[in-house]
């Protein structure tokens, strides 16, 4: 039985039938739930009082329960969630920047003091979606980005991610990834719009496939929160075969990112040890098979860590890896992590690497931190909720 948050409406259809609803409360149902972010269903006012009693019952609420949620300076918000068995994975609000009615500025214009860029909320400037309804001049949307958690923990174990030093515990069902969305979305505040969704939280979405892709149906349902799919990140260390399966079961739509962090198979397995298994020429052959539609492009990460992967040689290969396919860059200089002594290169060198890229007609751009002072920056995730099982290897 496929649990409530994670249901379409056809699947409601059934559901209800063994609670004595009609087929048409289905809708309704999926309505409250995935469209509007009702779980408690005392509020679901268009349906019959016996039918709300009986799915009050199913405690849709308790699915999973915001244990904590700390604020950033810069608005960045950590929601730590603890699920129905206890286990805790994060989620995170980055509201983006707005401009003038509410759209946002391009990526170039978002240097901030020091010199950085941000390009991780607000897509990569070639959408052209109508504006969300109700933004005006006088009070522009900020438009967020949800950043979520496909598992608890993550079993690929990448040197320099708090995730992958925790090791796995387990998937998160459908459910679990959907409520995430509905959750935060609760929680906006009312010049806020919940716009775009990564997978980039705890864990390797492509691990867990079947609740990702579950959980992309639902959220990109019409009749429920009905995000377009290019508004929807899913962010892969490389599992070729669901970048394969990913790209069928969507037509390409579902952006891509692919955390690459290295242009040489040596460096690579060093930092990442999926690479052994898929490594960058089968990794290359599956984004060139990736159905991309027209003017879209595959985001490439690449975390840089000191002394590791930072190199204008470096900078150089990587050029030449990506020649011929239709990707832009998002350069991270590591979040350090208390598991490791590996830590981000100086701002020059950053630099230096993202000039090297953008010399050579990639659109390149430097994540900035976001959320930093509450841990919520990629990579820190894992650490206030679990206790790392394993430490990294100090090289
Ligand atoms: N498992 C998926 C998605 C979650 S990780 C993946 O690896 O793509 C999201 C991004 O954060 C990845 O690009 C990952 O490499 C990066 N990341 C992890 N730990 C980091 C850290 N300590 N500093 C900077 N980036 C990090
Ligand atoms: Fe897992 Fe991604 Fe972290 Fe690697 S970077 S350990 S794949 S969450």
């Amino acid at each position: 039985m496929v649990p409530p948050l994670a249901r379409t409406p056809e699947e409601w259809v059934s559901a209800l039938k063994g609670l004595g609803g009609r087929a048409f409360h289905a809708r309704q149902v999926f309505r409250w739930v995935q469209g509007r972010s009702v779980l408690d269903a005392r509020r679901m006012t268009d349906l019959p009082t016996g039918l709300r009693d009986k799915l009050c019952a199913l405690e849709l609420e308790r699915t999973i329960e915001v244990a904590q949620e700390r604020r950033a300076t810069d608005d960045t918000r950590k929601l730590l969630v603890r699920l129905r068995d206890g286990a805790t994975v994060e989620t995170v609000l980055i509201p983006g920047v707005t401009g003038p009615k509410g759209r946002l500025p391009s990526p170039v214009a978002l240097e901030d003091s020091s010199g950085t860029f941000d390009a991780m909320e607000q897509g990569d400037g070639d959408d052209d979606e109508p504006e969300a309804l109700g933004e005006s001049d006088a009070h522009p949307l900020v438009r967020v980005t949800q950043c979520i958690s496909t598992q608890v923990g993550c079993a690929q174990g990448c040197v320099f991610c708090a995730s992958g030093v925790a090791g796995l515990k387990r998937n998160l069902g459908a459910d679990e990834i959907v409520a995430q969305v509905l959750m935060g979305r609760a929680r906006l505040d009312p010049s806020e719009r919940l716009t775009n969704v990564v997978y980039m939280g705890m864990g390797e979405p492509l691990a867990n496939y079947e609740a990702t892709e579950r959980s992309l149906r639902i959220l990109t349902h019409p009749e429920g929160l009905a995000l377009s799919c290019r508004r929807i990140t899913v962010s892969t260390s490389g599992l070729v075969p669901e970048i394969g399966r990913l790209g069928q079961d969507f037509g390409g739509k579902i952006g891509l990112a692919i955390s690459l962090h290295a242009a040489d198979d040596e460096t690579r397995t060093r930092l990442m040890p999926i690479n052994k298994k898929y490594p960058l020429a089968t990794l290359m052959d599956a984004l060139r098979a990736y159905p991309l539609p027209p003017r879209r492009r595959i985001t490439i990460e690449y975390t840089l860590v000191a002394g590791k992967n930072d190199t204008p040689n470096e900078a150089r290969r990587l050029v030449k890896l990506l020649r011929g396919l239709p990707v832009k860059v998002n350069l991270i200089p590591m979040n350090p992590i208390e598991a490791s002594p590996l830590g981000p290169p100086e701002l020059a060198g950053v630099l230096s690497f993202q000039r090297i890229l953008c010399d050579a007609g990639y659109s390149c751009f430097i994540r900035r931190r976001r959320g930093d002072d509450v841990a919520a920056a990629c990579g820190q995730l894992a650490l206030l909720g679990a206790k790392p099982k394993v430490r990294v290897k100090r090289d």
